[in-house]
Protein backbone atom coordinates (compact mmCIF):
# COMPACT_ATOMS: atom_id res chain seq x y z
CA UNK A 1 0.00 0.00 0.00
CA UNK A 2 1.59 2.95 -0.73
CA UNK A 3 0.25 7.27 -0.15
CA UNK A 4 -3.77 7.91 0.27
CA UNK A 5 -5.51 9.98 -1.80
CA UNK A 6 -8.45 11.68 -0.85
CA UNK A 7 -9.98 10.64 -4.26
CA UNK A 8 -9.16 7.84 -6.15
CA UNK A 9 -11.18 7.50 -9.77
CA UNK A 10 -11.34 4.62 -12.38
CA UNK A 11 -12.27 5.87 -15.80
CA UNK A 12 -10.42 9.23 -16.93
CA UNK A 13 -13.23 10.62 -19.92
CA UNK A 14 -16.42 13.24 -20.03
CA UNK A 15 -17.20 11.55 -16.30
CA UNK A 16 -13.97 11.33 -14.63
CA UNK A 17 -11.60 13.74 -15.68
CA UNK A 18 -13.95 16.67 -14.90
CA UNK A 19 -14.60 15.23 -11.82
CA UNK A 20 -10.84 14.78 -10.76
CA UNK A 21 -10.22 18.16 -12.10
CA UNK A 22 -13.02 20.01 -10.13
CA UNK A 23 -11.89 17.80 -6.56
CA UNK A 24 -8.14 19.02 -7.54
CA UNK A 25 -9.60 22.81 -7.78
CA UNK A 26 -10.40 22.48 -4.63
CA UNK A 27 -7.21 21.03 -3.20
CA UNK A 28 -8.03 17.33 -2.95
CA UNK A 29 -5.31 14.88 -3.62
CA UNK A 30 -6.91 13.04 -6.66
CA UNK A 31 -5.49 9.76 -8.67
CA UNK A 32 -7.00 9.50 -12.08
CA UNK A 33 -6.62 6.12 -13.71
CA UNK A 34 -7.83 4.55 -16.82
CA UNK A 35 -6.37 1.70 -18.66
CA UNK A 36 -6.24 3.68 -22.38
CA UNK A 37 -3.72 5.81 -22.88
CA UNK A 38 -4.97 9.41 -24.88
CA UNK A 39 -5.75 10.45 -27.23
CA UNK A 40 -7.77 7.81 -27.59
CA UNK A 41 -11.50 7.24 -28.89
CA UNK A 42 -14.38 5.25 -27.80
CA UNK A 43 -17.48 3.75 -29.43
CA UNK A 44 -19.61 6.41 -28.78
CA UNK A 45 -20.58 9.60 -31.48
CA UNK A 46 -20.18 13.06 -29.68
CA UNK A 47 -22.74 15.44 -29.89
CA UNK A 48 -21.73 17.89 -27.20
CA UNK A 49 -25.13 19.59 -26.22
CA UNK A 50 -25.13 23.45 -25.58
CA UNK A 51 -25.60 22.74 -21.50
CA UNK A 52 -22.53 20.75 -21.98
CA UNK A 53 -20.71 23.51 -23.76
CA UNK A 54 -22.31 25.75 -20.84
CA UNK A 55 -20.40 23.37 -18.49
CA UNK A 56 -17.02 23.73 -20.31
CA UNK A 57 -17.40 27.49 -19.87
CA UNK A 58 -17.67 27.72 -16.12
CA UNK A 59 -14.67 25.17 -16.20
CA UNK A 60 -12.62 27.79 -18.44
CA UNK A 61 -12.21 24.72 -21.53
CA UNK A 62 -14.72 25.74 -23.94
CA UNK A 63 -11.91 28.05 -25.27
CA UNK A 64 -9.91 25.01 -25.99
CA UNK A 65 -12.53 22.91 -27.77
CA UNK A 66 -13.53 25.86 -29.83
CA UNK A 67 -9.25 26.35 -30.71
CA UNK A 68 -9.74 22.49 -32.57
CA UNK A 69 -11.63 24.44 -34.88
CA UNK A 70 -14.49 21.92 -34.45
CA UNK A 71 -17.63 23.69 -36.35
CA UNK A 72 -20.56 24.81 -34.03
CA UNK A 73 -24.06 23.62 -34.53
CA UNK A 74 -26.87 26.35 -34.10
CA UNK A 75 -29.44 24.61 -35.98
CA UNK A 76 -30.84 21.60 -35.12
CA UNK A 77 -33.68 20.04 -37.55
CA UNK A 78 -36.24 16.81 -37.61
CA UNK A 79 -37.14 15.79 -41.12
CA UNK A 80 -40.19 13.80 -40.00
CA UNK A 81 -40.88 13.51 -44.02
CA UNK A 82 -43.79 15.59 -44.54
CA UNK A 83 -42.39 17.92 -42.66
CA UNK A 84 -39.23 19.94 -40.60
CA UNK A 85 -38.82 21.15 -37.39
CA UNK A 86 -35.92 23.29 -37.12
CA UNK A 87 -34.63 25.33 -34.71
CA UNK A 88 -32.29 26.82 -32.31
CA UNK A 89 -31.50 23.79 -29.37
CA UNK A 90 -29.32 26.15 -27.49
CA UNK A 91 -30.18 29.37 -24.79
CA UNK A 92 -28.76 33.03 -25.15
CA UNK A 93 -25.83 32.13 -22.73
CA UNK A 94 -24.97 28.68 -24.44
CA UNK A 95 -25.87 28.86 -28.17
CA UNK A 96 -24.40 26.27 -29.97
CA UNK A 97 -23.64 22.69 -29.93
CA UNK A 98 -20.34 20.63 -31.00
CA UNK A 99 -19.68 17.36 -32.42
CA UNK A 100 -16.45 17.09 -31.35
CA UNK A 101 -14.38 13.71 -31.30
CA UNK A 102 -13.35 11.27 -28.15
CA UNK A 103 -9.92 11.64 -28.87
CA UNK A 104 -10.01 15.30 -28.92
CA UNK A 105 -12.50 16.34 -26.34
CA UNK A 106 -11.41 13.50 -24.00
CA UNK A 107 -7.78 14.31 -23.98
CA UNK A 108 -8.84 17.75 -22.93
CA UNK A 109 -10.36 16.80 -20.36
CA UNK A 110 -7.61 14.48 -19.07
CA UNK A 111 -5.24 17.80 -19.49
CA UNK A 112 -7.22 19.95 -17.57
CA UNK A 113 -7.51 17.16 -14.76
CA UNK A 114 -3.86 16.79 -14.94
CA UNK A 115 -3.33 20.46 -15.26
CA UNK A 116 -5.56 21.21 -11.77
CA UNK A 117 -3.14 19.22 -10.04
CA UNK A 118 -4.78 15.12 -10.15
CA UNK A 119 -2.31 12.56 -10.84
CA UNK A 120 -2.81 10.76 -13.64
CA UNK A 121 -2.00 7.25 -14.16
CA UNK A 122 -3.07 5.92 -18.11
CA UNK A 123 -2.38 2.57 -19.67
CA UNK A 124 -3.11 1.59 -15.69
CA UNK A 125 -6.14 -1.00 -15.69
CA UNK A 126 -7.70 -1.27 -12.46
CA UNK A 127 -8.93 -4.99 -11.40
CA UNK A 128 -9.62 -4.73 -8.02
CA UNK A 129 -11.39 -2.80 -5.58
CA UNK A 130 -10.08 -3.56 -2.16
CA UNK A 131 -13.07 -3.65 0.20
CA UNK A 132 -12.31 -3.84 4.10
CA UNK A 133 -15.66 -4.25 6.88
CA UNK A 134 -17.60 -3.84 4.14
CA UNK A 135 -16.12 -0.25 3.02
CA UNK A 136 -14.41 0.74 -0.08
CA UNK A 137 -10.47 1.55 0.90
CA UNK A 138 -8.26 1.88 -2.43
CA UNK A 139 -7.94 -0.30 -5.98
CA UNK A 140 -5.96 -2.38 -7.19
CA UNK A 141 -4.00 -2.24 -10.55
CA UNK A 142 -1.45 -2.62 -13.00
CA UNK A 143 0.07 -0.76 -15.81
CA UNK A 144 1.43 -2.63 -18.82
CA UNK A 145 4.16 -4.89 -18.03
CA UNK A 146 4.37 -4.02 -14.16
CA UNK A 147 3.37 -5.56 -11.06
CA UNK A 148 0.17 -5.30 -9.43
CA UNK A 149 -0.24 -1.98 -7.31
CA UNK A 150 -2.33 -1.00 -4.36
CA UNK A 151 -3.59 2.59 -3.84
CA UNK A 152 -5.70 3.88 -0.73
CA UNK A 153 -8.34 6.75 -1.09
CA UNK A 154 -11.39 8.00 1.23
CA UNK A 155 -13.35 7.38 -1.84
CA UNK A 156 -13.49 5.77 -5.16
CA UNK A 157 -15.14 6.94 -8.18
CA UNK A 158 -16.08 4.71 -10.65
CA UNK A 159 -16.16 6.91 -13.93
CA UNK A 160 -15.69 3.82 -15.88
CA UNK A 161 -18.64 3.61 -17.96
CA UNK A 162 -21.45 1.04 -18.79
CA UNK A 163 -19.56 -1.98 -17.84
CA UNK A 164 -18.47 -0.64 -14.38
CA UNK A 165 -16.17 -3.01 -12.43
CA UNK A 166 -16.43 -0.35 -9.65
CA UNK A 167 -19.73 -1.22 -9.94
CA UNK A 168 -19.77 -4.83 -10.33
CA UNK A 169 -17.84 -4.81 -6.77
CA UNK A 170 -20.08 -2.86 -4.84
CA UNK A 171 -23.34 -4.59 -6.72
CA UNK A 172 -25.35 -1.17 -5.70
CA UNK A 173 -29.08 -1.17 -6.26
CA UNK A 174 -30.43 -1.07 -10.21
CA UNK A 175 -33.54 0.55 -11.02
CA UNK A 176 -35.58 2.17 -13.99
CA UNK A 177 -34.53 -0.66 -15.80
CA UNK A 178 -35.68 -0.88 -19.41
CA UNK A 179 -33.90 -3.47 -22.41
CA UNK A 180 -32.45 -2.39 -25.33
CA UNK A 181 -34.50 -1.50 -28.18
CA UNK A 182 -32.28 0.17 -30.66
CA UNK A 183 -29.36 -1.05 -32.64
CA UNK A 184 -27.28 1.95 -33.92
CA UNK A 185 -24.40 2.49 -36.00
CA UNK A 186 -22.41 5.29 -37.15
CA UNK A 187 -18.99 6.25 -39.39
CA UNK A 188 -17.76 9.09 -40.61
CA UNK A 189 -17.74 10.71 -44.47
CA UNK A 190 -15.70 13.62 -45.91
CA UNK A 191 -17.32 15.98 -48.68
CA UNK A 192 -20.61 16.39 -46.98
CA UNK A 193 -20.46 19.82 -45.54
CA UNK A 194 -23.75 20.45 -42.76
CA UNK A 195 -23.27 24.54 -42.32
CA UNK A 196 -23.98 24.14 -39.13
CA UNK A 197 -27.11 21.83 -39.02
CA UNK A 198 -28.00 19.08 -37.19
CA UNK A 199 -29.73 17.24 -39.23
CA UNK A 200 -32.06 13.95 -38.14
CA UNK A 201 -34.29 12.02 -40.34
CA UNK A 202 -37.45 10.10 -38.70
CA UNK A 203 -38.97 7.42 -40.96
CA UNK A 204 -40.97 4.20 -40.04
CA UNK A 205 -38.53 1.79 -37.91
CA UNK A 206 -35.62 3.74 -38.64
CA UNK A 207 -34.26 6.76 -37.80
CA UNK A 208 -30.42 8.49 -38.53
CA UNK A 209 -28.94 11.59 -37.90
CA UNK A 210 -25.73 13.92 -39.29
CA UNK A 211 -23.32 16.29 -37.74
CA UNK A 212 -20.05 17.90 -38.96
CA UNK A 213 -17.03 16.92 -36.29
CA UNK A 214 -13.61 17.88 -36.90
CA UNK A 215 -11.26 17.45 -39.31
CA UNK A 216 -13.59 17.69 -42.35
CA UNK A 217 -15.53 14.62 -41.55
CA UNK A 218 -19.24 14.17 -40.73
CA UNK A 219 -20.53 11.80 -38.53
CA UNK A 220 -23.79 9.68 -39.86
CA UNK A 221 -25.57 7.73 -36.98
CA UNK A 222 -28.72 5.80 -37.51
CA UNK A 223 -30.29 2.48 -36.17
CA UNK A 224 -32.99 0.13 -36.66
CA UNK A 225 -35.10 -1.94 -33.94
CA UNK A 226 -33.15 -3.94 -31.65
CA UNK A 227 -35.25 -6.68 -33.35
CA UNK A 228 -33.43 -6.46 -36.27
CA UNK A 229 -30.11 -6.68 -34.98
CA UNK A 230 -29.63 -10.36 -35.45
CA UNK A 231 -31.44 -10.21 -39.06
CA UNK A 232 -28.72 -7.10 -40.30
CA UNK A 233 -25.69 -7.27 -38.81
CA UNK A 234 -24.17 -8.86 -41.51
CA UNK A 235 -24.70 -6.46 -44.05
CA UNK A 236 -24.63 -3.11 -42.23
CA UNK A 237 -23.50 -0.92 -45.02
CA UNK A 238 -26.19 -1.85 -47.18
CA UNK A 239 -28.83 -2.11 -44.92
CA UNK A 240 -27.20 1.51 -43.52
CA UNK A 241 -27.06 3.01 -47.03
CA UNK A 242 -31.22 1.38 -47.49
CA UNK A 243 -32.23 3.19 -44.78
CA UNK A 244 -30.61 6.98 -45.69
CA UNK A 245 -32.12 6.56 -49.23
CA UNK A 246 -35.62 6.42 -46.87
CA UNK A 247 -34.37 11.01 -47.48
CA UNK A 248 -33.84 10.99 -50.89
CA UNK A 249 -32.40 14.54 -50.88
CA UNK A 250 -29.99 13.60 -47.91
CA UNK A 251 -29.29 10.17 -49.30
CA UNK A 252 -27.87 11.29 -52.42
CA UNK A 253 -25.79 13.88 -50.79
CA UNK A 254 -24.15 11.00 -49.01
CA UNK A 255 -23.65 9.35 -52.31
CA UNK A 256 -21.77 11.85 -53.64
CA UNK A 257 -19.06 11.63 -50.29
CA UNK A 258 -16.84 9.67 -49.37
CA UNK A 259 -16.97 7.55 -46.48
CA UNK A 260 -13.40 7.40 -44.48
CA UNK A 261 -14.18 5.02 -41.55
CA UNK A 262 -15.46 1.57 -40.74
CA UNK A 263 -18.94 1.42 -38.41
CA UNK A 264 -19.14 0.82 -35.20
CA UNK A 265 -22.42 0.87 -32.76
CA UNK A 266 -23.75 -1.26 -29.86
CA UNK A 267 -27.39 -1.69 -28.86
CA UNK A 268 -27.75 -0.08 -25.27
CA UNK A 269 -29.42 -1.07 -22.44
CA UNK A 270 -30.63 1.67 -20.05
CA UNK A 271 -30.80 1.51 -16.42
CA UNK A 272 -29.97 3.71 -13.22
CA UNK A 273 -27.77 2.69 -10.34
CA UNK A 274 -27.79 3.92 -6.51
CA UNK A 275 -24.75 6.12 -7.26
CA UNK A 276 -22.81 6.07 -4.11
CA UNK A 277 -22.14 3.52 -1.02
CA UNK A 278 -19.75 2.78 1.75
CA UNK A 279 -16.73 4.51 0.38
CA UNK A 280 -17.53 5.01 -2.96
CA UNK A 281 -19.83 6.47 -5.64
CA UNK A 282 -20.87 6.15 -9.48
CA UNK A 283 -20.14 9.18 -12.10
CA UNK A 284 -21.37 9.21 -15.86
CA UNK A 285 -22.58 5.66 -17.21
CA UNK A 286 -21.25 3.97 -14.59
CA UNK A 287 -24.21 5.41 -12.56
CA UNK A 288 -26.57 5.66 -15.30
CA UNK A 289 -27.08 4.26 -18.82
CA UNK A 290 -29.66 5.76 -21.35
CA UNK A 291 -30.11 4.57 -25.29
CA UNK A 292 -27.59 7.07 -27.24
CA UNK A 293 -30.74 8.70 -29.44
CA UNK A 294 -31.01 12.02 -27.67
CA UNK A 295 -27.34 12.13 -27.46
CA UNK A 296 -27.32 13.28 -23.82
CA UNK A 297 -24.40 11.38 -22.47
CA UNK A 298 -21.60 13.87 -22.27
CA UNK A 299 -24.08 16.17 -20.68
CA UNK A 300 -25.45 14.16 -18.14
CA UNK A 301 -21.54 13.31 -17.17
CA UNK A 302 -20.63 16.87 -16.85
CA UNK A 303 -23.47 17.40 -14.40
CA UNK A 304 -22.33 14.14 -12.70
CA UNK A 305 -18.96 15.42 -12.29
CA UNK A 306 -20.35 18.92 -11.09
CA UNK A 307 -22.91 17.34 -8.83
CA UNK A 308 -20.62 14.65 -7.27
CA UNK A 309 -17.47 17.01 -6.73
CA UNK A 310 -19.93 19.16 -4.57
CA UNK A 311 -21.12 16.39 -2.29
CA UNK A 312 -17.79 15.09 -1.51
CA UNK A 313 -16.33 18.80 -1.08
CA UNK A 314 -19.42 19.01 1.68
CA UNK A 315 -18.44 15.78 2.96
CA UNK A 316 -14.61 16.00 2.94
CA UNK A 317 -14.72 19.78 4.43
CA UNK A 318 -17.81 20.95 5.38
CA UNK A 319 -18.68 18.23 7.51
CA UNK A 320 -22.01 16.92 6.07
CA UNK A 321 -22.50 13.16 6.11
CA UNK A 322 -21.41 10.95 3.52
CA UNK A 323 -25.14 9.48 3.38
CA UNK A 324 -26.44 13.03 3.24
CA UNK A 325 -24.28 14.81 0.84
CA UNK A 326 -24.36 11.50 -1.52
CA UNK A 327 -28.38 10.89 -1.19
CA UNK A 328 -29.18 14.52 -2.75
CA UNK A 329 -26.34 13.95 -5.23
CA UNK A 330 -28.29 10.70 -6.39
CA UNK A 331 -31.70 13.09 -5.80
CA UNK A 332 -30.75 15.68 -8.08
CA UNK A 333 -29.86 13.57 -11.37
CA UNK A 334 -32.56 11.44 -10.90
CA UNK A 335 -35.16 14.52 -10.73
CA UNK A 336 -32.82 15.80 -13.62
CA UNK A 337 -33.22 13.22 -15.76
CA UNK A 338 -35.98 11.33 -15.67
CA UNK A 339 -38.43 12.67 -17.67
CA UNK A 340 -35.75 12.90 -20.40
CA UNK A 341 -34.78 9.18 -20.03
CA UNK A 342 -38.63 8.39 -20.56
CA UNK A 343 -38.52 9.86 -23.49
CA UNK A 344 -35.10 8.71 -24.79
CA UNK A 345 -36.45 5.02 -24.53
CA UNK A 346 -39.50 5.99 -26.14
CA UNK A 347 -37.83 7.33 -28.85
CA UNK A 348 -35.48 4.67 -29.39
CA UNK A 349 -38.25 2.43 -30.22
CA UNK A 350 -38.42 4.20 -33.37
CA UNK A 351 -42.83 3.65 -32.68
CA UNK A 352 -44.55 6.28 -34.47
CA UNK A 353 -46.11 9.15 -32.41
CA UNK A 354 -49.46 8.49 -31.25
CA UNK A 355 -52.34 10.77 -32.95
CA UNK A 356 -51.95 13.49 -30.20
CA UNK A 357 -48.16 14.26 -30.59
CA UNK A 358 -48.51 13.93 -34.77
CA UNK A 359 -51.12 16.45 -33.99
CA UNK A 360 -49.03 18.83 -32.14
CA UNK A 361 -45.87 18.18 -34.15
CA UNK A 362 -48.18 19.70 -37.28
CA UNK A 363 -48.80 22.55 -35.01
CA UNK A 364 -45.32 23.10 -34.01
CA UNK A 365 -44.52 23.20 -37.89
CA UNK A 366 -43.76 26.96 -39.08
CA UNK A 367 -43.96 28.29 -35.29
CA UNK A 368 -40.88 29.41 -34.73
CA UNK A 369 -40.67 29.70 -30.78
CA UNK A 370 -42.34 26.12 -30.55
CA UNK A 371 -39.63 25.12 -33.34
CA UNK A 372 -36.95 26.43 -31.08
CA UNK A 373 -38.46 24.60 -27.81
CA UNK A 374 -38.49 21.43 -29.50
CA UNK A 375 -34.93 21.71 -30.20
CA UNK A 376 -34.20 22.72 -26.99
CA UNK A 377 -35.87 19.88 -25.54
CA UNK A 378 -34.34 17.29 -27.64
CA UNK A 379 -31.28 18.75 -26.95
CA UNK A 380 -31.85 18.64 -22.90
CA UNK A 381 -31.75 22.58 -22.77
CA UNK A 382 -35.47 22.40 -21.46
CA UNK A 383 -37.11 19.08 -20.06
CA UNK A 384 -39.59 17.21 -22.00
CA UNK A 385 -41.61 17.99 -19.03
CA UNK A 386 -41.92 21.31 -19.74
CA UNK A 387 -41.90 20.67 -23.33
CA UNK A 388 -45.02 18.57 -23.05
CA UNK A 389 -46.47 20.35 -20.24
CA UNK A 390 -50.55 20.97 -20.21
CA UNK A 391 -49.65 24.75 -20.64
CA UNK A 392 -47.14 24.47 -23.13
CA UNK A 393 -49.02 22.04 -25.64
CA UNK A 394 -52.37 24.50 -25.28
CA UNK A 395 -50.08 27.33 -26.25
CA UNK A 396 -48.94 25.92 -29.11
CA UNK A 397 -51.99 24.56 -30.40
CA UNK A 398 -53.74 28.06 -29.97
CA UNK A 399 -50.98 29.55 -32.02
CA UNK A 400 -52.00 27.25 -34.78
CA UNK A 401 -53.29 29.58 -37.57
CA UNK A 402 -52.75 32.50 -35.79
C1 LIG B 1 -23.27 4.52 -30.27
C2 LIG B 1 -23.23 5.59 -29.21
C3 LIG B 1 -23.40 6.91 -29.55
C4 LIG B 1 -23.39 7.91 -28.57
N1 LIG B 1 -23.55 9.21 -28.94
C5 LIG B 1 -23.51 10.19 -28.02
C6 LIG B 1 -23.59 11.57 -28.39
O1 LIG B 1 -23.70 11.91 -29.58
N2 LIG B 1 -23.57 12.50 -27.41
C7 LIG B 1 -23.47 12.17 -26.10
O2 LIG B 1 -23.49 13.06 -25.24
N3 LIG B 1 -23.34 10.88 -25.70
C8 LIG B 1 -23.35 9.89 -26.63
N4 LIG B 1 -23.20 8.59 -26.25
C9 LIG B 1 -23.06 8.30 -24.82
C10 LIG B 1 -21.64 8.61 -24.34
O3 LIG B 1 -20.72 7.90 -25.12
C11 LIG B 1 -21.49 8.20 -22.88
O4 LIG B 1 -22.59 8.64 -22.13
C12 LIG B 1 -20.21 8.78 -22.30
O5 LIG B 1 -19.09 8.31 -22.97
C13 LIG B 1 -20.09 8.41 -20.83
O6 LIG B 1 -18.85 8.84 -20.35
P1 LIG B 1 -18.18 8.11 -19.12
O7 LIG B 1 -16.96 8.91 -18.79
O8 LIG B 1 -19.19 7.86 -18.06
O9 LIG B 1 -17.78 6.65 -19.63
P2 LIG B 1 -16.83 6.16 -20.90
O10 LIG B 1 -16.79 7.23 -21.90
O11 LIG B 1 -17.35 4.85 -21.21
O12 LIG B 1 -15.40 6.07 -20.21
C14 LIG B 1 -15.08 5.04 -19.30
C15 LIG B 1 -13.57 4.94 -19.19
O13 LIG B 1 -13.27 4.04 -18.13
C16 LIG B 1 -12.13 3.28 -18.50
N5 LIG B 1 -12.15 2.04 -17.73
C17 LIG B 1 -13.17 1.14 -17.67
N6 LIG B 1 -12.83 0.12 -16.85
C18 LIG B 1 -11.58 0.38 -16.40
C19 LIG B 1 -10.69 -0.30 -15.52
N7 LIG B 1 -11.05 -1.44 -14.94
N8 LIG B 1 -9.48 0.24 -15.27
C20 LIG B 1 -9.12 1.42 -15.87
N9 LIG B 1 -9.93 2.11 -16.70
C21 LIG B 1 -11.14 1.60 -16.95
C22 LIG B 1 -12.29 3.04 -19.99
O14 LIG B 1 -11.04 2.76 -20.59
C23 LIG B 1 -12.90 4.38 -20.46
O15 LIG B 1 -11.90 5.25 -20.91
C24 LIG B 1 -23.20 7.57 -27.21
C25 LIG B 1 -23.00 6.22 -26.85
C26 LIG B 1 -23.01 5.24 -27.85
C27 LIG B 1 -22.79 3.81 -27.44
Amino acid sequence: MRKAYDAIIVGARCAGSPTAMLLARKGYRVLLTDRANFPSDTMSTHVVQPLAVAALSRWGLAGRLTSTGCPPIHTYAYDFGPFTLQGAPGTKEALVAYCARRTILDKMLVDAASGAGAEVREGFNVDQVLIEDGRVVGIQGFSQNGHPISERAQVVIGADGRNSMVAEAVRPERYNEKPPVLAPYYAYWSGLPMHGRFETYIRPDRGFAAAETHDGLTMIVGGWPYAEFGANRNDIEGNFLKMLDLAPEFGGRVRTAKREARFAGAPTPNFFRKPYGPGWALVGDAGYLKDPITAQGILDAFRDAERCAMALDQTFSAGRSFDAAMGDYQRERDDKVLAMYEFTWQLATLAPPPPETQQLFGAISGNRKAMDGFAQMNAGTISPAEFFSPENISAIMSARGS
